[in-house]
């Protein structure tokens, strides 16, 4: 079946009349058909953004919150079967999927909320008539660029502040899982959010993507993505004047030293680097373990590792499923490749041969071993089920290995030493810090994002999210 564009209120075929259907990464079955737009498709979203923006920006917060509470309600109501389409699409498994929905169902309820909180604060005068101040006023349209990994979270948490702060959307989604970001447009739709305000141009980011951000009509960019691509926008939306959001990518640090509950340290590895096929921003990917216990620690994380099950994500059992892509498998299997050059490999190491399997892109969960930080497999983000494991003689060292990378999203560190945590939040470079938990979990009311190369401007998620989606002015009323 083929799928169109969401622009001004309607779902129109886009200009070119091509749509592209991607194959799934469980089986290479064909999956729907999606939208291949040009610029002029992004231009009519730009411009109905524009001519909304005046309505909705004079809007209640309440009344545009009442918009995603109602929406949330019909996603809720549609939660099986848009996991489904989400597990056909991305290749992650059912339960995760619909701990994915379910995260986007409680962000629009979130923000919705948010609608009745202090929008502004009240500040003292020299004089005694005069009140001053804030009041935050939206940016305009906003531009949207989304990635596969988390296809209707990551929309939700870049829309659901931009129209509850008063601003219209664009937004673009990654080509290769257009599904699950097409629910979340059509539940805005049944929830009767009025013409205009959010759109959905679906094609390709190297098409569509220069095409939104010199559009004059769109006032800033939110991204997620990979850096070589975020940085790009950066570059040109900064000529432009416009302000950006990147959330990028990560290379995260998990340190367990030698009085950590081990056990729970490997059950937070196996999770955190293996679950979503290793797909996350804030996966674990490198694990450094104080000396004392490093061998039990190796022992039974790989013992856990060669447990997990391999297998079709719409099966119960099922632990991780395939990598998104043909394209994604290749570049982690290049990736295990070239560490087989530089750290031992402990197991994994290769894609997935079965019968049942063969035609997905799976591949087994990777475990290597290292003996310096200063090698590729330690540096570059994988973005697959693969992890390394280097061994440290003090905490001393553990926080300099940590430190040794140009990313800073996520660390953990497992410890009972009350002293040494205090330290490890204080010196780890990175934006989320875990004590005594794995990299990847977050809250929705807690903001999100990282330091170094792994995000620049404001903070996503809570109530940072008003620093992106909001300019300030400041009131002096004198009475
Ligand atoms: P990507 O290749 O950078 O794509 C992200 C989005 O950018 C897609 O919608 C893509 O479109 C679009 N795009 C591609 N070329 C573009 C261009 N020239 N101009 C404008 N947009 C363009 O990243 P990905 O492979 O989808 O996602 C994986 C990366 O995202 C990883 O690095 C991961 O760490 C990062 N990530 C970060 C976070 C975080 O919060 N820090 C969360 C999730 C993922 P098409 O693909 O449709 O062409």
């Amino acid at each position: 079946m083929n799928f169109y564009n969401y622009i001004n209120g309607e779902w129109m075929a886009p200009s070119t009349n091509e749509f592209v259907a991607n194959l799934s990464p469980h089986d290479q079955s064909e999956l729907d058909a999606f939208p291949d737009s040009a610029e002029i498709d992004m231009e009519m979203a730009a411009n109905a953004a524009k001519n909304a923006f005046v309505s909705w920006s004079r809007l209640s917060y309440q009344q545009r919150g009442d918009y995603l509470l109602k929406a949330s309600f019909i996603l809720q109501q549609k939660l099986d079967e848009v996991a489904i389409d989400l597990t056909k699409e991305e290749g992650k498994t059912l339960a995760e999927a619909k701990g994915e929905i379910n995260r986007a169902i409680s962000t629009l309820q979130y923000y919705a909320a948010e609608a009745n909180q202090p929008i502004g604060d009240v500040i003292s005068s020299r004089n005694p008539k005069m009140i001053i101040f804030t009041k935050r006023v939206p940016i305009g349209p906003v531009g949207l660029i989304t990635p596969w990994n988390f296809p209707i979270a990551i929309p939700a948490w870049k829309m659901a502040p931009a129209l509850v702060y008063g601003n219209t959307v664009v937004i673009k989604p990654a080509e290769s899982v257009p599904k699950s970001t097409y629910h979340l447009v059509e539940c805005l739709h049944e929830a009767g959010i009025p013409a205009g305000v959010v759109n959905c141009v679906f094609g390709l980011g190297s098409v569509l993507g220069n095409a939104m951000i010199e559009n004059p009509s769109i006032k800033a960019i939110s991204f997620t993505g990979s850096n070589a691509v975020g940085n790009a926008i950066r570059e040109k939306a900064s000529l432009l004047g416009k302000p950006v959001q990147l959330e990028l990518g990560g290379k995260n640090p998990l340190v367990v030293l030698k009085d950590a509950d081990i056990d729970l340290a490997v059950e937070s590895t196996i999770n955190d680097a293996f679950l979503s096929t290793g797909q996350k921003c804030t996966a674990t990917s490198r694990v450094i373990v104080e000396s004392e216990i490093y061998e039990l620690f190796r022992e039974k994380l790989m013992e856990r590792t060669n447990e997990l099950i391999i297998g079709d994500p719409m099966d119960e059992e099922t632990f991780l499923g395939p990598s998104v892509s043909e394209k994604q498998q290749k570049s982690v299997l290049s990736m295990i490749e070239q560490g087989k050059k530089e750290a031992k490999l402990l197991t994994g190491g290769t894609a997935v041969a079965t019968v049942e399997l063969n035609k997905g892109h799976y591949v087994i969960p990777t475990i290597f071993e290292l003996e310096s930080q200063q090698v590729e497999i330690a540096r570059k983000e994988v973005f697959g089920p693969v992890v390394s494991l280097m061994k440290v003689n003090s905490f001393e060292e553990a926080l300099e290995v940590a430190n040794d990378t140009d990313y800073g999203l996520s660390a953990g560190i497992f410890t009972r030493d009350m002293s040494l945590s205090q330290r490890f939040i204080d010196e780890i470079e990175a934006g989320m810090v875990h004590i005594n938990s794995g990299t990847v979990a977050t809250e929705l009311q807690a903001p999100f994002g990282g330091i170094k190369s792994s995000s620049f401007g404001p903070r996503e998620q809570g109530k940072a999210a008003i620093e992106f989606y909001t300019k300030i002015k400041t009131v002096y009323y004198n009475s």
